[in-house]
């Protein structure tokens, strides 16, 4: 899970690290109302997954609240996009926070390195920009320290990496600080990522944490439950939002550039039936894992998904059942094809493993033969796709 700024400030929070102080709005009247009651001179911060937003023209600063509402109006609901996302990503809500006099911008995370199966710890003075960007250009600005967990972070290795980055003096005293209240998010919310870019050095002598990456490992998600009530902050594009409407996590589904609607459970059987797809001379329009044990409900549902896209000229619909019913998932295709709403397109069916039997009756009720393999079926539903026959 990926966090929004506002989300990792408050893990930052809890762990001492200084961050502006600021709020989260989600309209523009609170916007002014947050800046009348707050006089001073603010950033609104468009809350987005996407990094770059800066360049994206997604920060503003704004003076006074007639200021503030103007540039909050035009940010909220803004489609923000860049380079790495073409697509681009709606922003929700802002984070309005206390501008601060830069001295200087540096940058500091922490991240699984999975060849070292270790945490690294990266710093470099050269901040508030690209770090993919400073590591191709200038290799060496970039202090690297693997962390034995089992020892865990000292500060003396900070004051140590402090002097190998060559950050002003200003930083070195926050500087342990810091990075040893970025280990614990890391460890306490069993993070992949926690990076602090810029992390400033203001004209008073402060360090701040100015901008917040936090990415959590879902796998460890249970042992923070009181975070599950930010997971609905998560969809940032309109496919997103539909795979969410739909029942399905946001890795469950995304669209591809093909055709052909794919359904399978599991995202290794999901992506071996684009595979597959593309080996038969053809193309997935998308990727949609129903996960294990999904029951008739989520079937139609994912089934109306896939067709929602009109680009969608076929599916294949691969089920290998483990947890996962045949029966409950042909209970579900033949309640989502009941349906007058819905768009019906050529499918092929795949349906092997448990309640196959079960399954395939009622397949052969409403009229439908089952293929026995994935090859086969990715054979046939090219040819469907490719001629519109209908099975
Ligand atoms: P990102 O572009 O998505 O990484 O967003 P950041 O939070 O890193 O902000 C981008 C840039 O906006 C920073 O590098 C700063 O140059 C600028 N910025 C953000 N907050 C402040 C602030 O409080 N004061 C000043 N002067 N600049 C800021
Ligand atoms: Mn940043």
């Amino acid at each position: 899970m990926k966090l929004m700024e506002w989300q990792g400030k408050e893990l930052f929070r809890r762990a001492g690290i200084p961050t502006p102080r600021g709020e989260v709005v989600r309209d523009p009247e609170d916007a002014a109302a947050f800046v009348a009651a707050n006089p001073g001179s603010w950033v609104l911060k468009s809350q987005v997954l996407m990094g770059g937003r800066g360049k994206a023209g997604g920060i503003k600063f704004a003076d006074d609240p007639n200021q503030a509402r103007a540039l909050a109006g035009e940010l909220i609901g803004k489609v923000l996009k860049n380079e790495q996302n073409p697509d681009g990503e709606r922003v929700g809500a802002l984070l309005i926070e206390e501008k601060v006099a830069i001295e200087s911008e540096a940058y500091v995370s922490i991240a699984i390195d999975r060849a070292a199966k270790k945490p690294i710890v990266m710093l470099t003075a050269q901040g508030g920009m690209d770090v993919e960007e400073v590591a191709a250009r200038d290799p060496g600005a970039i202090a690297k320290y693997w962390i034995d967990p089992a020892i865990g972070f000292s500060p003396f290795i900070a004051r140590r990496l402090a002097f190998a980055a060559n950050f002003p003096a200003g930083f070195h005293k926050a500087l342990p600080g810091v990075i040893g209240g970025l280990y614990r998010v890391f460890m306490d919310y069993g993070a992949n990522l926690v990076e602090i870019n810029p992390l400033v050095l203001t004209k008073d002598g402060a360090v701040i944490a100015s901008d917040a990456k936090v990415e959590l490992d879902d796998n460890g998600l249970f042992r923070h439950p009181e975070l599950q009530a930010w997971k609905t902050e998560g969809p940032v594009d309109d496919d997103q939002a539909a795979a969410i409407a739909t029942g399905l996590g946001l890795s469950n589904y995304a669209k591809l550039d093909g055709d052909i609607g794919v359904i399978a459970n599991g995202a290794g059987l999901g992506m071996g039936t684009m595979d597959a797809i593309r080996n038969a001379g053809g193309a997935a329009a998308n990727f949609l894992d129903i996960g294990g044990g999904a029951q008739a409900e989520l079937v139609k549902k994912s089934y109306n998904l896939v067709v929602s896209d009109p680009r969608v000229k076929a599916m294949f619909i691969n089920i290998f059942g483990g947890i996962t019913r045949g029966d409950q998932v042909a209970k579900g295709i033949v309640e989502a094809l009941a349906g007058d709403d819905v768009r019906k397109v050529p499918l092929v069916v795949r349906l092997t493993g448990t309640n196959e039997k079960e399954g395939r009756a009622i397949l052969a009720a409403a009229k439908m033969n089952p293929v026995e393999t994935m090859d086969e079926g990715a054979r046939r539903v090219v040819e469907m796709a490719r001629g519109g026959v209908f099975p």
